[in-house]
């Protein structure tokens, strides 16, 4: 029996320019390039769990545009449940508009779109999805209410719960921490919830401990290139990666994330967990483009 995967958040269109540096104020620039991405920190996880094994459905918002209807379709195609995809009508799918200059920097403008109208009526609406899940997973790319109400509702069923406090938006209402059951900041968003500056295991660690303090019952920082830093009351574990060099970490967090939860859900150990998250990650940031960077389970190593 494959475990039950449920995402809660948005679907973006990603609209990539490659350009020699990135522009400034009413500058126009000759680009190298365009090409468009399906993304979104919701999608990007959903597609991250489907692939590396899970069942995994999706409740999110599009718009009723062409980008709305590729982006459910490419879900469709990854065995993704989209029957609580939703489409609003009248406003524009999610849009991330990402310029990428030639050393590699990078801007982004979000445009939320059809993410913006996933209210906490639209979730109710799919309650029976919560209700069939192991594993809830949510991120703060659609409307907070609907956050909330997301990580209520699948703790009160007793589901697994996850939050991927990204993007770093500011503090997180206190009565959220006892809601759930992994917390997974990465290093900026870690520091933007405690105050620490985190570029290390060991500031990494003072942060989780700072988040166990607020209510946190487990805590993974995301740490780049240098792995995962883990703890819960009772341990803390640092679990290092082997470095690869970047080609894009755009859905590097998201890989870890889905990745993470798909081998939770099979019934996998914390570490191991953890090791799969970080391979498929490692991967990931190897290939451009954000869904099309996640890997498949067979890539990985057995
Ligand atoms: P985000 O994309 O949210 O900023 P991170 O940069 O922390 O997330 O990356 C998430 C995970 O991806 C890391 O914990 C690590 O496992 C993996 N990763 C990221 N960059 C590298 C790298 N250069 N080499 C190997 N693994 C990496």
């Amino acid at each position: 029996m494959q475990a039950k995967v449920v995402v809660v958040g948005s679907l973006n269109m990603d609209l990539i320019v490659r350009t020699p540096r990135l522009p400034v104020g009413g500058e126009t620039l000759a680009g190298h390039g365009f090409s468009t991405a399906p993304g979104g920190k919701g999608a990007n996880q959903a597609v991250a769990a489907a692939r590396l094994g899970a069942q995994v459905a999706m409740i999110g918002c599009v718009g009723d545009d062409a980008y709305g209807a590729e982006l459910r379709a490419g879900l469709i195609a990854e065995g993704i449940d989209c029957r609580a995809v939703m489409s609003a009508t009248g406003v524009p799918t999610g849009i991330a508009a990402i310029l990428v200059d030639d050393a590699g920097q990078n801007a982004i403008i979000i445009a939320a779109g059809g993410n913006a109208e996933l209210t906490p009526a639209r979730l109710t609406a799919h309650d029976a999805l919560l209700q069939a899940a192991d594993i809830v997973i949510a991120q703060l790319e659609v409307p907070l209410p609907t956050v909330e109400a997301t990580l209520y509702r699948a703790h009160e069923l007793g589901r697994t719960v996850i939050l991927n406090p990204a993007p770093a938006t500011g503090p997180l209402p206190a009565h959220w921490y006892g809601l759930v059951d992994y917390l997974i900041p990465n290093e900026s968003e870690a520091a933007l919830l405690t105050g620490i500056q985190v570029d290390s295991p060991q500031s990494a660690l003072l942060a989780a401990q700072r988040l166990m303090e607020r209510g946190a019952r487990r805590v993974l920082i995301t740490l780049g290139s240098q792995g995962v830093l883990y703890a819960d009351s009772t341990r803390h574990l640092h679990l290092p990666v082997d470095p690869v060099v970047a080609v894009d970490t755009t859905a590097a967090g998201d890989t870890f994330v889905g990745g993470f939860a798909a081998a939770l859900a099979a019934g996998q150990s914390l570490e191991a967990a953890i090791g799969l998250g970080q391979q498929a990650a490692a991967l990931a940031v190897t290939r451009p483009g954000a869904q099309p960077s996640i890997p498949y389970r067979h890539e990985l190593p057995a």
